[in-house]
Order: structure tokens, then C-alpha cells, then sequence
């Protein structure tokens, strides 16, 4: 669903035109509330099998009992006055309060899992002169617990039960509050049984929450529309079911409707009649798993089009219904236009979810749209909302949010989809992304994208927090993970899910799954803190001998009480002879530094370029000195050596050292004593042991009791691997860690000499050959010694050309 205001914004379109209309409804409404069994025989109703309207109190939260008083005290102020906005605004405020203890509480009595419908059938006449409702839901239920004797399901209070019937038969039923119908089942029903419920009833609805089912008036001369919107928990307000997002069925719906009406449903449309009556008829039945909430109706004197989509397995229907007034060419290109969103989205999601049946739009009076399934709901035609309800097909539907905690894993996706069809759109890219993701910043970020407590449809689709920052929470695990691992992770969520609903847990443990790391890092702020980062930084170009570096101070400034964020960010950095080139760093603390090596004195800096971050703010800010860092060592990391009479550590900034900053371990022989001198002017460390390092493993610590010279900041000492230069400079971005190298002194170098035992024979044929094809090998198996033994003809490459030199050698 998205509106196009905020949802805040939107006022319901109850639309009552005359007094005498509103009479009619109100002594409708009255009717059929049911207030008393004479009332409904007076109409020539059948009689309930049980008396009507008998709350039984205990099963009663208060809060409940409170709520319905409001919501009636609502509808009755607004019948007569005619204030539709004011109205409007009592019914939204009632609703909000109304739908969270009924939803987030389940069904009383009967759990929600103690049963599996199978198959909705509604046969519904709709009058829409009358805003009135009349027909039969027939339920097809499996039992899946060990019995039941009873079943529950909701449907509002201002509709008469005229009948209701299990397997044919005349059931005895009780109206638990003004929501729930409870129906006892008697015999009750074993494991696995299947029984039809079949409930008739009529009225006059009370449209709650967004739009939940509204008669207006359109056009001119008007006609009276009708349509329907029950997202989130408002489908009792037109029709009973059990409102369970996790109990998906499969649907036939038949609208019986005033002969110049259309009626737009989900499926496909299998049966188009004129009555003798004058009436249209029409039969829609979808075979997809369908959850409550979208099932549909829209019901107008609709100028109905279509076209076909192809696709790499056949081709589909596509259906629009628009209202006469809109009927413009501009909307209709807009309706033709979804073909190729479902082409675009298919090929980065798979192909579209109900491919064996249609995707269509209609016209309705909500502002924004609604994705039901199969058949999108449309008060507003522009590209960015027709796309995020074409995405919906796949994120809500093809997998629906299991709780309405979870409701930004499908607008946080719908909401990214408006940008991924700028991106994979004919003529789209990466900039269109980014240009689209920058225009849907949340105007706060000062709220969680996951909901512990989803108590209002304020909340639930508050357009800052389950929208904008949920689709900025998947754009930035696309970053993390990257694209391709992005969409595996969707097609895996897919796999597992498809047809069903998933909870916030279930996406964070898939994507974890096809990450192959833990992202509780990544999620757990973003998802269930609240904020977002405010960066300041500053840099500096440093020039250490013929070498260039950037000097990057990151900091986090956001509140203290919002979670310090950890993310890659991006650095560009120009310099003098090359094409700009990102790095990124990794940002886990509220300040850090780097050091960035790079090929040319480095001339600019951009700190996350293409906005892959959210962010409050980011400003460059006045340098702050951070710790000093390692970024050299004589040997290097993993050296092998013949000759080293001395080791080197260079830093980057000056330094405070002593001795005491340093031990020099070998395997073998242990501590080795030596003497430190400090260069001050190229901030080098000179550690001298006293004799030439013997044939040996070599592992040199330089503790972080090394400090900064001026600001005293310890050692930013961490490598990430002593084995390997590349690891250098050293460091997280914060001071303190100590750094481990190490490195390898060899046995002296002896030409033929390969298993380095002082003499070349035979014993060297083994080694000369692992060396020349396996260095990797070579160094495990003869870890003293020096592959440069191979190189016999002393050309300074050991390699094939040494192989008859090597050879010779032997015969000699
Ligand atoms: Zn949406």
C-alpha cells in the first residue's frame, strides 16, 4: 500500500450526498445492527440460530469494550451531521484504536492455528444506491489441531447474520464482541477433518481504517463507486473470514452489482453475466495463496482495457479499469507501463508470482494505492506508486509480513522497488537509483523500522519509518553485501517463503545465511534502534618517503542515546596521476582514523559518494590527530631472508619508543636481546640484535605501549595477518593494539641447494621440484630455506630456464 500523502494526510472519502440518503442508510444500519430479534423477523430475515449481540464480558479485554463504545459514538455523530471530515477523522482516530488489541490479541477461543482455510467463495450483491451489502461466505476449513469444537471468525457487528451453516447444516453461533463470531461445532471435529462454513448476512458497512470499504460518489452525473481497502485488520468490516496474515487461501469472489457497474477482483475473471434481473454478474477466482487483506472489490462504471504481457514462458492478461473522468491517455500509458515493471522486476526477483493468472489495475478513491493481489488498487497514477505496487506482487503478497511488526520487510522492499525500476528500467541506472533513494530520505529517522508494539495504522504505515528508512535499510544491506549477493539473498527469502508470510527473523536469518557472516551488526541497529549517523570528518595528505597517504578522521556525532553505527563507507579520493578510486573503511566507532595508501599525492576526498549510507548529516570538520600506525617493517610481513643483521619499524607519524616497546622472538632459539635507536626523522624504529638473526622463525611484537610523540595516543598497532604486507598500515582507526609481524630467516643460499641441508645432490631433486611448482608448499615443507636456491643460473628468477643448470649441477 502507499499513499500519496503521508497517511496522516488522508481523509476518508466517505462521500454521503443527501439527507434522505443518509436516512435511508441510518434506518439501514440500525436494521441491521441487529439490536433486537423482532427487528430482523420484521424484515422477513431469517431467524439466528442463536441469539445476536451476546458479548460475553469475561472473554471481553476493557480496552475492547471501550473501543467500541468510541466507534460507535463516532458513527452516530456522523450520520447526521454530515461532517464528512470530521467524521472521518473520529473514525480513523476509533480505528486505530479499534484494530491493535483485536489483531495483535488473535482470535479468542479458537486459536488462529488450530485451523487451515482452504478456500474463500463470497457471493456478494452490492447496492450501491443503498451503500448496502448482501450475500453468503462459504469457508472451506481444515482442522489441524487434535479436535475442535469450535471456530471463530470476524465480521463486523452492523451486518445481520441471516444463516449460518457447518457442512449444510444450521449451526449454533454466538457473537463474541463486535468483531468475532464464534460457531460451535457440534459433533465437534477430529484432526485433519474439512468443514464448510457458510455464513449469509447483510448491511450497511462502516468503512475503518484507510479506506476499509467505501461507497462515493464520481464523475458527472455521478455514480455511486464502491471499493474496498482492509489492510491492515479491516476485512470484517465487508465480508467474514479469518483475518490471519498466515492463513492464505485460495478464492472465488462473485459480484452481483447494478448492470452499468464493473467489478474489479482478484484472479481472473471466469464469468461475465447479464441477469434476467438487469444485474451484472461477475466471478473472479484466483488459485494463489491469498492472505485476508488482499482480497479486493471495485465496483464502478469502470471504461475497462487491456493488453497482454509475454514473457519467456507464455504470455498473461492485463487488465485496467479506470474511471470515466480518468480515462486519459496519460493513465492508460501508465497502466500499459506496468508490463515492463513486471519484466524488470522479474529478471532481478524471478518471475512475476501469479504469471498463470494477471496483474490489472482499477481505479479507486483511496489517495495512493493498494497492492491486492493480482488486481492493484489505484487512486493515483504516477510511475513511483504504479511501481511500488507492481513490486508488492512480489514483497507482501508473493510473501506477506507474518506479524504487522514486520510490515517494512514488504513497504521497506515495495518502497526500494520505486528506485530498483529506476535503476533496471529501459534507459535507468545507478544514478537513477541513487537520485531516488536521496528523494526518499525520512524527514526523521528518529523511530524503529521494526515495530515491537503495532498498536495504530499510524505506526504501522508511518511513511518515515516502514517506508522510507525500511527501504533504505534494504538499499544499505546492498551495499554490505553487495548486489549479487543482495538478490541471492531475495531469491533464497523467496524459496523459502513463497506463498507464505515471513517474520523479521526469518529475512535476517536467510540473508545471514547467503552473507555467510553474522549481520546482527548491520541489522540490530537499523532495524530495532532508532537514529541514523551524523559523520563529521577531516583530511590530510601525508608523503612518507616516495610513498602517499590519506589521513582520514571519521566521526560519528549522532546523539549519545542513538546506537553508534557500523558500516562500510565509502571513500573517493582523487589524486594527482590516476582515475579516482573508492576505498572503503570500516566504521564501527564514534571516531576513528585512517590511513590510506594511495598511488599519487592524493588531491580530493568524498566520504561515501554514492549515498549508500543513511545519514542525518555529514560535514567535513578541522583535523583531530589520531594514533600512530605501523606502515612498514624490514623484513616485511612474511619475508623469507638469508641475511638479516637488522629489523625495522616504520611509523607514520613521530613516536615515543623504547625497548621495552618491542621483543623479538624466534621458534627455536627464543627471546633474542636486542638494541633499539629511533630515527626520529623518518620515525623509524632500528631494533639490533647482537649477532646476524640465525636460521630461524622470527615473531616481532611491537606493543601498543608505543605512543603517539605528541598527542600520547597509544600504538593503532592491529594486523590482520603477520604474514602478509599488504596488511599494513596497521590498525582499527583507534588507539591501542598491539602489532604482530612475522618473518623468516633462512638458511644462506646455495645455488642447487633446495632442502638447504649445505650440499646439492640428489636429495635436492624432490625439493627442486616442489619449489619450482608449488611455492606455497615448498615454504611448509622446507620452511628454512630460501626458494632462491633455484635459481642456478643466476639470473635473478628461479624458473624453467634453471632446470638444465640444476640438472648439470647434479651430474657434476
Ligand atoms: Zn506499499
Amino acid at each position: 500500500m502507499r499513499a500519496a500523502l503521508s497517511v496522516a494526510a488522508l481523509a476518508t472519502d466517505l462521500n454521503l450526498s443527501t439527507q434522505v440518503r443518509a436516512m435511508v442508510i441510518q434506518s439501514l444500519r440500525r436494521v441491521s445492527r441487529g439490536f433486537t430479534v423482532g427487528t430482523a423477523i420484521a424484515l422477513g430475515v431469517t431467524a439466528w440460530a442463536s441469539p445476536p449481540m451476546m458479548p460475553v464480558p469475561d472473554r471481553l479485554p476493557n480496552e475492547r469494550a471501550a473501543v467500541s463504545s468510541v466507534r460507535v459514538e463516532a458513527l452516530h455523530e456522523h450520520d447526521p451531521a454530515g461532517c464528512d471530515l470530521c467524521a472521518a477523522a473520529k473514525l480513523r482516530a476509533a480505528a486505530d484504536l479499534a484494530g491493535a488489541p483485536v489483531i495483535e490479541g488473535g482470535l479468542a477461543g479458537s486459536s488462529l492455528s488450530d485451523t487451515d482455510v482452504q478456500h474463500y467463495t463470497l457471493d456478494l450483491t452490492v447496492t450501491p444506491a443503498l451503500d448496502h451489502l448482501a450475500g453468503t461466505c462459504t469457508m472451506e476449513v481444515d482442522v489441524v489441531a487434535a479436535s475442535l469444537d469450535r471456530f471463530e471468525f470476524r465480521l463486523a457487528d452492523t451486518f445481520l447474520i441471516s444463516s449460518l451453516t457447518v457442512d449444510g447444516v444450521e449451526a449454533t453461533w454466538q457473537r463474541m464482541d463486535p468483531i468475532h463470531v464464534r460457531v460451535t461445532l457440534d459433533p465437534p471435529r477430529p484432526a485433519a477433518a474439512r468443514f464448510d462454513l457458510s455464513v449469509a448476512y447483510e448491511g450497511v458497512p462502516t468503512s475503518l481504517g484507510l479506506n476499509s470499504i467505501v461507497f462515493q460518489n464520481r464523475g458527472f452525473p455521478s455514480v455511486r463507486v464502491f471499493y474496498t481497502l482492509s489492510e491492515p485488520w479491516f476485512a470484517y468490516t465487508w465480508w467474514p473470514q479469518k483475518d490471519d496474515n498466515n492463513d492464505k487461501a485460495t478464492g472465488t469472489l462473485i459480484f452481483t452489482v447494478p448492470g452499468n457497474y464493473s467489478v474489479a477482483s482478484n484472479g481472473l475473471l471466469t464469468e461475465e453475466v447479464t441477469l434476467p434481473s438487469g444485474q451484472k454478474r461477475y466471478r473472479w477466482e484466483t488459485a494463489y495463496q491469498t492472505t485476508p487483506y488482499l482480497f479486493s472489490m471495485g465496483g464502478a462504471n469502470y471504461v475497462r482495457f487491456g493488453s497482454t504481457f509475454n514473457h519467456a514462458g507464455g504470455s498473461m492478461p492485463m487488465q485496467f479499469f479506470l474511471y470515466p473522468d480518468s480515462n486519459t491517455t496519460s493513465n492508460r500509458n501508465r497502466c500499459f507501463q506496468t508490463a515492463e515493471m513486471l519484466a524488470a522486476f522479474g529478471n532481478i526477483f524471478g518471475p512475476y508470482p501469479f504469471i498463470n493468472e494477471k496483474y490489472g489495475i482499477y481505479q479507486f478513491g483511496f489517495s495512493g494505492g493498494m497492492e491486492h493481489q493480482t488486481m492493484t488498487g489505484q487512486g493515483v497514477f504516477s510511475e513511483s506508486i504504479t511501481a511500488h505496487e507492481v513490486g508488492h506482487q512480489w514483497w507482501g503478497n508473493m510473501i506477506t509480513c507474518a506479524t504487522w511488526s514486520d510490515i517494512w520487510l514488504q513497504e521497506g522492499m515495495a518502497t526500494y522497488c520505486e528506485a530498483l525500476w529506476q535503476e533496471f528500467k529501459p534507459g535507468g541506472g545507478p544514478s537513477a537509483l541513487q537520485a531516488t533513494m536521496n528523494n526518499r530520505r525520512p524527514s526523521s529517522v528518529n523511530g524503529t523500522v521494526y515495530i515491537p508494539n503495532p498498536t495504530t495504522v499510524n505506526r504501522i504505515f508511518s511513511s518515515d519509518f516502514s517506508y522510507r528508512k525500511a527501504g533504505w535499510v534494504f538499499h544499505m544491506l546492498r551495499r554490505v553485501v553487495g548486489s549479487a549477493k543482495f538478490f541471492d539473498i531475495l531469491a533464497a527469502f523467496r524459496a523459502e517463503y513463497e506463498d507464505g508470510t515471513a517474520t523479521t527473523a526469518q529475512f535476517v536469518a536467510v540473508a545471514e545465511a547467503v552473507h555467510g557472516e553474522p549481520l546482527d551488526w548491520f541489522f540490530d541497529p537499523w532495524l530495532y534502534q532508532v537514529g541514523a549517523p551524523e559523520y563529521r570528518y577531516a583530511w590530510r595528505s601525508l608523503t612518507l618517503g616516495q610513498k602517499s597517504y590519506v589521513e582520514l578522521y571519521l566521526t560519528q556525532i549522532q546523539n549519545v542515546n542513538w546506537p553508534t553505527f557500523t558500516m562500510p563507507v565509502d571513500v573517493l579520493i582523487a589524486t594527482s596521476e590516476t582515475q579516482s578510486t573508492t576505498t572503503p573503511v570500516w566504521n564501527s566507532a564514534r571516531a576513528q582514523h585512517y590511513l590510506l595508501p594511495q598511488p599519487a599525492p592524493p588531491l580530493g576526498l568524498a566520504l561515501d559518494p554514492k549515498d549508500w549510507v543513511l545519514i542525518v548529516s555529514k560535514q567535513e570538520t578541522p583535523f583531530v590527530e589520531g594514533p600512530p600506525k605501523i606502515i612498514a617493517t624490514t623484513p616485511e610481513p612474511g619475508e623469507r631472508n638469508a641475511a638479516v643483521d637488522r629489523v625495522t619499524v616504520s611509523f607514520h607519524k613521530p613516536v615515543s619508543v623504547s625497548a621495552f616497546d618491542f621483543s623479538l622472538e624466534a621458534e627455536l632459539s627464543g627471546e633474542v636481546p636486542i638494541v633499539v635507536a629511533y630515527n626520529a626523522i623518518e620515525h623509524q624504529a632500528v631494533l639490533t640484535p647482537g649477532d646476524a638473526l640465525r636460521p630461524d622463525r622470527y615473531r616481532l611484537t611491537v606493543w601498543d605501549s608505543v605512543t603517539d610523540a605528541a598527542s600520547s595516543q597509544s600504538l593503532d598497532g592491529e594486523i590482520a595477518d603477520p604474514l602478509n604486507p599488504a596488511a599494513l598500515p596497521s590498525g582499527d582507526g583507534l588507539p591501542g593494539g598491539s602489532a604482530v609481524i612475522e618473518f623468516i630467516v633462512t638458511q644462506p643460499v646455495i645455488p642447487g641447494d633446495l632442502n638447504c641441508d649445505g650440499a646439492v645432490n640428489n636429495f635436492d631433486i624432490d625439493a627442486f621440484v616442489l619449489a619450482l611448482v608449488d611455492a606455497v608448499a615448498y615454504s611448509q615443507a622446507y620452511p628454512l630455506c630460501n626458494p632462491m636456491a633455484g635459481d642456478v643460473d643466476g639470473d635473478g628468477h628461479f624458473d624453467n630456464f634453471d632446470i638444465d643448470d640444476f640438472v648439470a649441477r647434479l651430474l657434476n
